[in-house]
C-alpha cells in the first residue's frame, strides 16, 4: 500500500535521495503533483523518529547554507513547534479525544451520516473526494491537500473539526497527535483565534489543476468567496503548563536496566549516550487498543507494527541484548511483567510525546514504583530547547530557532 519509509534503512535512503532537492523545495513545495516527488514524504519516518529532525537538520546544513535551505528547515521545525506547543498544554489533546467520543455518541444521525459520506470520498465535490480516497488508499496527503480538505470539512460542510481530525488520525501513516490536532485547530480558527483557513478554487487551480481538477464536478461549492468561516467553539483550556524537567541522557545505574522503546522515538542509536548499555529492550503494541479505542485503519495498524519491529530489531543489534516486541491488550501490565521477568531496577525511555503513548505514563510510573522499579524518562536536549521556545506563535519560535541553528549547528550524526 505504501512506498513511504517505515524502517530506518528506508528513511535514510529516502532522505539521501531527497537531499539534493532541498535547494528547489521552497519553489516547488506547494504544488500537489502525482507521486508527490516535489516534497520529501519523510513524515512517517520523522513522526516515529526512524530518522530524527536533528539528523535531517545536520545533513541539510552540511550541504547547504542556512539561507539556501531556510524554507525546508522551517518546515522540518514546524513538527517540533507543534509538539512543544502541545507538551505545554497536554489538556488540548485530552479535550480533543473526549470531544471525539462525545460527538460520536451524541451528534444527530444526519451529521454522522454526512461525516461518513464526506470521509468516504462521497461528498459530491470531485476534487475533495479524490483527496479523501487518496488518504484512505495510501495513508498520505500533501500538506496543501490536508489544508484544503480540512477547510472543506469545517467551513463548507459545517462538520465538527474534531471528527475530521479523527478521520485523519485513523488513516495517516504520519498521524501525529500534535501536528494533526493543532493543524485542524488552526484551519478551524481556534489556534490563531479568529483566523480561519478558507479553501478557494483558484488556489487549487494554481497548485493542483492537473492533479485534482480534471473532473470539475461540484467545484462551484468551493468557488472563490463561496466558503465562509464557520466559527467553532473551543472546548479546550489552552493555559500553558510548565515543561517537565527531564535529563538529556540516562544517569549511570548499578542495577539491571531495560530500554522501553515506543512509537514516538525509534532512534535508540542516537541520543542515549555512549555509555548506555541496557540489559533488555522491549516495545509494546496493542492491536486491540488501536482498533477499539482509536479505530485505526488496518494500514495504520500494520505500519505501527512495522516501525516498532524495525526499532526493536535495531536496538537489539545495537546494544547486543535481548529485544522483543509484544502485542498486548494492556501495555502497562505487560511492561510491568517484563520488568519483573527481567528483574529490572529501572526502565529508561525517551519521554513519550503528548498522545496515546504519553497517556500511559502516569499509570505506568505508579505501577512500576509499587514494584520498586523506576521509570527514568529522558528528553533529547534539542527537544527540550525547541519545546521551551514553543510557548506562543510559530514566528517568534522560528526567530529564536533560526538564530540558534545558525549559531549552534547540530552535530552530524
Ligand atoms: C489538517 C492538517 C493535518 C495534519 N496532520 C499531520 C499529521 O498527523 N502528522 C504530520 O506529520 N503532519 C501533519 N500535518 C502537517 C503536514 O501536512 C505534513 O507534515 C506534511 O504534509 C508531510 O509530508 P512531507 O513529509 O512530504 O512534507 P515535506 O514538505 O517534505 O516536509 C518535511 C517535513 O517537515 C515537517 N512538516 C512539513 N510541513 C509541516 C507542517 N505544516 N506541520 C508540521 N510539520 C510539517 C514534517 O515532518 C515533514 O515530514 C498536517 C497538516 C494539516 C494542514
Amino acid at each position: 500500500m505504501s512506498s513511504l519509509p517505515l524502517s530506518r534503512a528506508a528513511a535514510l535512503s529516502a532522505w539521501g535521495a531527497f537531499l539534493p532537492q532541498v535547494r528547489q523545495y521552497a519553489a516547488r513545495r506547494n504544488h500537489v503533483e502525482p507521486g508527490h516527488e516535489n516534497v520529501s514524504r519523510l513524515s512517517p519516518a520523522l513522526r516515529h523518529r526512524l530518522l530524527t529532525e536533528d539528523e535531517v537538520i545536520a545533513g541539510t546544513l552540511d550541504r547547504f547554507s542556512f539561507g539556501a535551505a531556510e524554507k525546508w528547515l522551517q518546515e522540518v521545525c514546524w513538527r517540533r513547534y507543534w509538539k512543544g506547543w502541545l507538551e505545554l498544554r497536554p489538556q488540548v489533546w485530552t479535550s480533543w479525544r473526549s470531544r471525539v467520543r462525545e460527538l460520536r455518541g451524541t451528534s444527530p444521525p444526519g451529521i454522522l451520516e454526512r461525516a461518513e459520506a464526506v470521509a468516504s470520498g462521497e461528498s459530491g465535490v470531485a476534487c475533495m473526494d479524490l483527496i479523501a480516497r487518496e488518504l484512505i488508499g495510501t495513508g498520505y496527503l500533501h500538506n496543501h491537500a490536508r489544508m484544503w480538505w480540512a477547510s472543506f470539512w469545517v467551513h463548507a460542510e459545517g462538520l465538527p473539526w474534531e471528527l475530521g481530525a479523527d478521520f485523519f488520525f485513523r488513516h495517516l501513516l504520519d498521524a501525529d497527535p500534535a501536528s494533526n490536532t493543532l493543524s485542524w485547530r488552526w484551519v478551524s480558527g481556534l489556534q490563531t483565534p479568529g483566523k480561519t483557513y478558507l479553501v478557494r478554487l483558484s488556489n487549487l487551480e494554481k497548485y493542483a489543476g492537473e492533479t485534482l481538477l480534471r473532473d470539475p464536478g461540484g467545484s462551484h461549492r468551493i468557488a472563490d468567496g463561496a466558503v465562509k468561516p464557520m466559527l467553532q467553539q473551543d472546548w479546550a483550556d489552552t493555559t500553558k503548563r510548565p515543561l517537565a524537567n527531564l535529563p538529556p541522557e540516562p544517569a549511570p545505574c548499578a542495577g539491571r536496566t531495560g530500554l522501553w522503546l515506543h512509537a514516538d522515538d525509534l532512534a535508540p542509536e542516537t541520543g542515549l549516550g555512549p555509555r548506555f548499555c541496557p540489559d533488555a529492550v522491549a516495545a509494546f503494541s496493542s492491536e486491540r487498543i488501536y482498533r477499539e479505542r482509536y479505530r485505526l485503519a488496518e494500514h495504520r495498524i500494520a505500519a505501527l507494527h512495522t516501525v516498532l519491529a524495525d526499532g526493536v530489531a535495531r536496538a537489539g543489534a545495537h546494544f547486543g541484548c535481548p529485544a522483543m516486541l509484544w502485542d498486548t491488550d494492556d501495555p502497562v501490565a505487560a511492561i510491568c511483567s517484563w520488568a519483573e521477568a527481567e528483574q529490572l531496577t529501572r526502565i529508561v525511555a525517551f519521554a513519550p510525546q503528548v498522545g496515546p503513548v504519553g497517556d500511559l505514563v502516569p499509570r505506568l510510573s505508579s505501577r512500576l514504583a509499587g514494584m520498586g522499579t523506576t521509570l527514568h524518562l529522558i528528553r533529547r536536549s534539542s527537544d527540550t530547547h525547541a519545546f521551551s521556545l514553543a510557548g506562543s506563535g510559530f514566528f517568534p519560535f522560528w526567530e529564536k530557532m533560526s538564530r540558534h541553528l545558525q549559531t549552534n549547528p547540530v552535530p552530524a550524526v
